[in-house]
């Protein structure tokens, strides 16, 4: 694995097809699962490494943002990326910049009434890395539901030669989806976050059972968080997959997507529901075998 600092130091690396992984760090199974999609299906897989000042609102942790480049060099070459694109600052934005890509219909429901300006700063960064990577394929989770959906929509909108690839949320054993943020959690949060997923998986079974109504999923999912003094609900709420739309029926792809403050760390997590003949599937994602959640013990 070769590490570069230039966009142009990647491309001459460059040979067949080529995916790209982008990611801000602080690499856990989540990141490595797509960096292993990538492999499966291209010849040069190109993992970005870039905390993007651009995509935190004032107030949110860019500078408490959890950064380990040796970790992260290490980890990535255990699961056959060829070059770590970890550019400085000055690569990505020699100055600052004047132009935006913004996708406000997609951004402006569930996380964009919290995080106003959060998917303007992600677009823009992901049409820089496209244009200045020119992948062939591009690797996201289903964990940003709404970013993916987002970054299809300018892929799509902008011509992006791209082929945007949507991969499975990876869980603990508990079922918390993994996040770079899960560090933050003291034990407490910790074991007080998992009522999240309890409550998706909730509701993935009552579709599985033939429910159909948003409101019942969503109380299904609050009622689960139910009154734990460690969890504030920010929003629980069914979206169509393509567009964001706030859906009232499961009647068309769609997630039922989660935000919540779990001690003083913002969580997202969501379930996926894709209809398969007469009936919905829920995508669960995949739990790893043994926990692998580092967090800060409690301070007496
Ligand atoms: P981030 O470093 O948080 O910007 O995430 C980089 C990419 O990893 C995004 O496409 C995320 O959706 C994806 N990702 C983060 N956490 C997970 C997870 N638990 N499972 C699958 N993908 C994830």
């Amino acid at each position: 694995m070769i590490i570069v600092e230039s966009f142009s130091a990647a491309r001459a690396l460059h040979s067949g097809l080529v995916g790209l992984v982008p990611t801000m760090g602080f690499l856990h199974e989540g990141h490595l699962s797509l960096a292993r999609e990538a492999r499966r299906d291209t010849d040069t897989v190109v993992m970005s490494l870039f905390v993007n000042p651009l995509q935190f609102g004032a107030g949110e942790d860019l500078s408490a943002y959890p950064r380990d480049r040796e970790r992260d060099a290490a980890l990535a070459e255990s699961v056959g990326v060829d070059v770590l694109f970890a550019p400085p600052l000055d690569e990505m934005y020699p100055e600052p910049p004047a132009t935006e890509v913004g996708v406000p219909a997609l951004s402006e429901s569930l996380e964009g009434v919290f995080r106003p300006g959060h998917f303007t700063g992600v677009a823009t960064v992901v049409a820089k890395l496209f244009a200045g990577l020119r992948p062939d394929r591009a690797y996201f989770g289903r964990k940003d539901a709404q970013q993916l959906a987002v970054i299809r929509r300018l892929a799509a909108d902008l011509s992006f030669p791209v082929f945007i690839v949507g991969c499975p949320i990876v869980r603990e054993p508990d079922g918390l989806a993994l996040s770079s943020r899960n560090v933050f959690l003291s034990a407490d949060d910790r074991e007080a976050a998992t009522a999240i997923s309890r409550g998706l998986m909730d509701a993935a079974d009552a579709v599985e059972a033939g429910e159909r109504s948003a409101r019942a999923l969503e109380s299904l999912v609050a009622s689960a968080i139910g009154d734990s003094p460690h969890i504030q609900l920010d929003y629980v709420a069914l979206a169509d997959s393509r567009n964001v739309l706030l859906l009232s029926d499961l009647d068309r792809p769609a997630f039922l997507a989660v935000a919540a403050t779990v001690g003083t760390t913002r969580l997202i997590d969501n379930v996926h529901f894709d209809p398969v003949g007469d009936t919905f599937v829920a995508d669960r994602g995949t739990r790893i075998e043994r926990s692998s959640v580092l967090y800060r013990e409690e301070k007496p």
